[in-house]
């Protein structure tokens, strides 16, 4: 069922708010910023993208199909200066790049702030906002060259980054020498929540490579500095650690999510099936052919697995996963991030494998139609890496989640769906794959999977309640962004605070 939800006043004659989006190029970074542009153009705003090529690249369709469907939008592409940075001639998806490479990178995007600049001075009409990834800090430079408000945009949950925040504040590791000692969350109020170091060691925090701290540092105060954050949540869904946020850190927090209900109303359902496909080097599934192999399965059926866009796992994990999944004896989609990266063995296997479950089990190899899945009747649930799209996107679908972090937020995520929601089942990881850049081995079992998908995808009270719970959020999501909700409000408001000064 399509979201209306409500198309703003853009025939006014009086002059509109002008965003300027600066992603980072990571997926489940670009993807969510690209869309809350496009919310806001649908309110109304001028929302103007600005980004190297190969950031465009991958989202150029995106904001193609919404250009013609009206919104004011537009993808502003500036080229790297490669040499001036020291990155290679081509290194520059900040989720493929080679861990060396990385700072030359953040150097390279930096870089661009006085093209951006000049660019936005010389072309009305003028910025009135600039609404950054908290990975970009310069952009704390490029809005006071302008003289304009900057926005941090997260694509993590309140939650999650409130905890983060906090124990930081806090010192909660102060003296805490086993990385894997649980520690008490501080400055929660109404909710116990127990991390390790390892799980929740800081944005960029903890790497043995002294560069990493100044960035870190240089991260943590243009978000200490900015004009105000902007969320990919609903507030009903953590209405206590959005407020907690914007108390602790003293600035307005607007929640506008879910932002992937852009996609799924009238008129720009369109991109659905497309969103983030513009990932060159990962060859898309036919969608159309995926959507059909989904509508021979019952509803509610099918298992979805997908670790989002980065984590790649190794190649005894793939054969565990794969067994585990099997021996469920319950449908499934399975997306391989790079399968053509695997040697001859792995490649055996996922065929052996596909071979067997012939009719029950689709192997997706590259990049899959994540939204346009989850959103099929047949969708039952969800065995996720915990990225706060996949994990947010599992909750507009009103599916339970496995959940199976990897690194980042996820540990934080994970805690948010099966603690704080009661949506999800762990496969009990208690580790990142890296710490301080050193990887792990750790693999999960079959047995352990299996059980897992059982328990997600089986009937049962708790699985029953784990389902009534996730539809429950479902409906306050899809209410959140539909004219007289939260989210809507707050785009409403957003484009209403950054309207030129002289309307
Ligand atoms: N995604 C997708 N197809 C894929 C893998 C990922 O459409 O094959 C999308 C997914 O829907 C989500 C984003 O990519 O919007 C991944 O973001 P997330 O925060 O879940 O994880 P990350 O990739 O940042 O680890």
């Amino acid at each position: 069922q399509p979201a209306t939800l409500g198309r703003g006043d853009a025939g006014s004659t009086k002059a509109a708010a002008h965003f300027v989006f600066v992603p980072l190029n990571e997926q489940g970074h670009l993807i969510p910023a690209v869309d809350t542009a496009l919310l806001l153009a649908t309110h109304g705003a001028l929302c103007t993208i600005v980004a190297p090529p190969s950031t465009a690249a991958r989202v150029r369709h995106t904001v193609d199909a919404a250009r013609h469907s009206g919104l004011p939008v537009r993808l502003v592409e500036f080229p790297l200066d490669y040499a001036a940075a020291g990155l290679p001639e081509g290194a520059d998806h900040a989720d493929r790049i080679e861990p060396r490479y990385m700072m030359s990178y953040y150097r390279a995007v930096a870089l661009l702030r006085a093209p951006i600049e000049r660019y936005l001075r010389a072309r009305a009409p003028y910025p009135t906002c600039v609404v950054s990834d908290f990975f970009n800090p310069w952009t704390t430079e490029l809005a006071a060259g302008l003289g304009v408000p900057r926005l941090s945009f997260f694509c993590m949950c309140a939650f999650s980054i409130l905890c983060q925040h906090n124990l930081e504040r806090f010192h909660a590791f102060a003296g805490v020498e086993d990385s894997n000692e649980p520690v008490v969350v501080p400055g929660l109020e109404t909710r116990r929540v127990v991390v390790t170091r390892a799980q929740a060691p800081g944005f960029l925090r903890g790497i043995p490579i002294p560069e990493w701290e100044v960035l870190a540092d240089y991260i943590e105060r243009a978000r200490a500095e900015a004009d105000g954050v902007i969320f990919n949540t609903f507030l009903e869904l953590e209405p206590e650690y959005a407020a907690g946020y914007a108390a602790a850190r003293g600035m307005k927090v607007w929640t506008v999510g879910p932002v992937s209900l852009y996609h799924q109303q009238a008129g720009a359902a369109a991109t659905l099936a497309s969103r983030g496909k513009g990932n060159n080097d990962t060859p898309a599934v036919d969608a159309a052919g995926c959507l059909r192999w989904l509508d021979g399965r019952d509803p509610g059926s099918v298992l979805y697995v997908c670790f989002g866009s980065i984590a790649q796992p190794e190649p005894k994990q793939v054969v565990e996963l794969g067994l585990g999944l099997e021996a469920s004896g319950h449908p499934f989609v399975w997306v391989v991030r790079n399968a053509g990266g695997y040697d001859e063995a792995v490649r055996g296997f996922l065929d052996e494998l596909e071979a067997r479950v012939a009719g029950r089990g689709l192997i997706v190899r590259g990049w899959a139609p994540q939204l346009a899945i989850l959103s099929h009747a047949a969708a039952g649930g969800f065995v996720t890496h915990c990225g706060w799209n996949s994990m947010l996107e599992a909750i507009v679908a009103g599916l339970p989640v496995v959940t199976w972090p990897h690194f980042a937020d996820q540990f934080l995520n994970e805690k948010m769906a099966v603690e704080v929601l009661g949506i999800g089942v762990s496969v009990g990881v208690k580790e990142p794959l890296t710490y301080q850049a050193v990887k792990k081995e750790i693999v999960v079992g079959r047995d352990v999977v299996e059980a897992a998908v059982r328990s997600v995808m089986g009937g049962g009270e708790e699985a029953e309640r784990r389902r009534r719970r996730v539809r429950a959020l479902a409906a306050k999501a899809r209410a959140a962004v539909q004219e007289g909700g939260s989210s809507h409000a707050n785009l409403l408001d957003l484009v209403k605070r950054f309207e030129p000064r002289d309307n």
